[in-house]
């Protein structure tokens, strides 16, 4: 008898993941017209042009990240890495912010701070310049990299999962991300958000996820 093959679940269609917190409250760093524009149209078309491509399909069995890591560096699949990516990264950039005030780092991520930045503020200035810095549409990211932290930034879609980095943090510098608010002053843009609204407290769990 040949060997039984394994039964898969139906996975049900990627869904809009929910802000964790109101439109309005990144504001006055990122306005509810932009955040209300960029979850509800830019985001949502990403993952609904992901379920399009993929209904059907064996690929449709995947969870986002999966497909990501699946259909990276494939040509016949390059629309849908950019779609899964986009919706990938979107739904880790909205965690990776927060309205909560105050620098939370986990002791173990601070220390990773220090030993390999001196400290959060020359941290924070190397992300704002990779993300100043990202030559058009991209994203710059805080990750984990054989056990140290590393700033760096990606074009269009990419991510680090695709090199087999861990994420912890990410700011998106696509214009629709800034352009209602900012207009062409992506600086100003990626400055207040470094300053004011990066969640280090996601940071934190991520690398603790990560073993880190
Ligand atoms: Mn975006």
């Amino acid at each position: 008898m040949p060997a039984a093959q394994p039964v898969r679940e139906i996975r049900p269609a990627h869904e809009l993941p929910e802000l964790p917190y109101d439109d309005d409250a990144l504001e006055p760093v990122i306005s509810a017209k932009t955040l209300a524009l960029h979850h509800g149209k830019h985001h949502k078309a990403y993952v609904d042009r992901v379920n399009e491509l993929t209904k059907g399909t064996e690929l449709a069995q995947l969870a986002l990240d999966e497909l990501v890591v699946k259909t990276a560096n494939s040509s016949p699949h390059s629309e849908l890495f950019n779609n899964a990516a986009q919706a990938w990264n979107h739904d880790f950039y909205w965690r990776s912010l927060t309205p909560e005030k105050g620098d939370h780092l986990s002791p173990a991520l601070g220390a990773l701070v220090k030993s390999g930045f001196g400290g959060l503020t020359a941290l924070k200035d190397q992300l704002a310049q990779a993300a100043v810095k990202q030559f058009g549409s991209g994203w710059a990211w805080l990750a984990l990299e054989g056990g140290k932290l590393k700033v760096m930034s990606t074009g269009d879609a990419e991510n680090p999962l695709v090199t087999g980095l861990t994420p912890l943090l990410t700011i998106d510098v696509w214009e629709h991300a800034y352009y209602v608010d900012y207009q062409n002053r992506r600086p100003e843009y990626v400055r207040a958000v470094v300053e004011t609204l990066l969640n280090w407290k996601f940071a934190s769990a991520n690398l603790e996820a990560a073993g880190g």
